[in-house]
């Protein structure tokens, strides 16, 4: 009783080709929920589209990247003494370094690091002057906003670093942007971490669909589900594979709504207005009210009486927010 992604294989192998190809240097991120399609998968695909190395977000990660791809894992989050003791001497694993007690506890050691220098962003990272300490770097790292004129700020961030040779690893530049950096910096060694224009960046070639597990044809105010709410028109009961467990239904936090937007919601939608929730799932060419918030694994979703009721064990559309989904099966065909 699954839900399924989807994966038009050759579609989707093509974009990552196209993506590298465009994209010199580019450093693959696997991370979180594996961008929908699993960590283990994507190392393996990295593993097939030959990249020499590849970034992880926690040193969790590590280990399952490392059983399906051959190269070099950067970890992303930086290492700090509070953080876990310094016994990561894996030759595979490159670590990033943000604060100068890190440096001091590395130097002379052989760990390879990345030195991450500060952006925008203010996450993670030195301001100038930068540490000095004997470490093996293998270049700086940058992470940019997603708002704003990326180039501008990558460029100021290394001059003011006083950097102008080596590799440099930043996120999320690519094709006209990446190359525009290069002409401003032409002494580096541009490594683009990419994951969500690589992996997702095809939408057209995945699609995730959910089993239907039971369908009930119930009367008028018939109660249902945990919250026993009653069917408000006679019509269709349906419980689909797909709940909070794979992450369906959840969404990123959103700014609050203006008062006006949630009259407009209110005016609109009699179901709406009944307190339901439009949920993800496309039955009979339209998108359906579920009957209560969804559960751990299904989802209750009601359909209207002159709608077509899908079978037991047919597949439905589902939407799904890929890096928050869970997929009980990803199917490569
Ligand atoms: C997640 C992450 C990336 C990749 O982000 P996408 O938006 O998925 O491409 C790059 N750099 C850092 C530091 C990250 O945490």
């Amino acid at each position: 009783m699954p839900l399924t992604l989807h994966v038009d294989a050759a579609a989707w192998r093509a974009h990552l080709a196209e993506v590298l190809d465009a994209n010199p240097g580019l450093v693959p991120v696997i991370k979180g929920n594996g961008y929908g399609f699993g960590v283990a998968r994507l190392a393996a695909e990295a593993r097939r589209l030959r990249v020499p190395t590849v970034a992880v977000g926690v040193p969790a990660e590590v280990s399952l990247v490392r059983q399906n791809f051959d190269g070099d894992i950067v970890v992303l989050e930086p290492w700090h003494p509070a953080l876990s003791a310094p016994r990561f001497d894996d030759p595979r694993v490159i670590r990033t370094l943000a604060h100068p007690e890190a440096v001091a506890a590395l130097a002379g050691t052989n760990h390879r690091v990345l030195v991450e220098l500060r952006t925008a962003m203010q996450r993670h990272g030195f301001l100038p002057p930068l540490p000095t300490g004997r470490v093996r770097s293998e270049g700086y790292a940058l992470h940019l906003p997603l708002e704003g004129d990326g180039v501008a700020e990558a460029e100021r961030t290394l001059r003011a670093a006083g950097v102008s040779e080596g590799p440099v690893w930043v996120s999320h530049l690519l094709g006209k942007r990446l190359a525009e950096l290069r002409r401003r910096v032409p002494g580096v060694e541009l490594r683009p971490r990419v994951g969500t224009a690589l992996w997702l960046g095809d939408r057209s070639s995945f699609r995730a669909r959910s089993t239907v597990i039971d369908v009930h044809e119930l009367p008028r105010g018939t109660k249902v589900g945990y919250r026993q709410h009653r069917m408000i028109k006679p019509g269709y009961l349906l419980v689909l594979a797909g709940g909070t467990a794979h992450g369906i239904a959840l969404e990123a936090p959103k700014p609050v709504p203006s008062l006006e937007a949630r009259a407009k919601v209110l005016a609109t939608g009699t179901l709406g207005a009944a307190g339901l929730t439009l949920s993800p799932f496309t039955i009979d060419g339209r998108q359906r009210w579920f009957a209560e918030p969804p559960h751990m694994q299904v989802s209750l979703v009601l359909l209207a009486q002159d709608a077509t009721p899908p079978a037991i064990g047919d597949e439905v559309p589902v939407e799904v927010r890929m890096t928050t989904a869970t997929f009980d099966r990803v199917e490569l065909v």
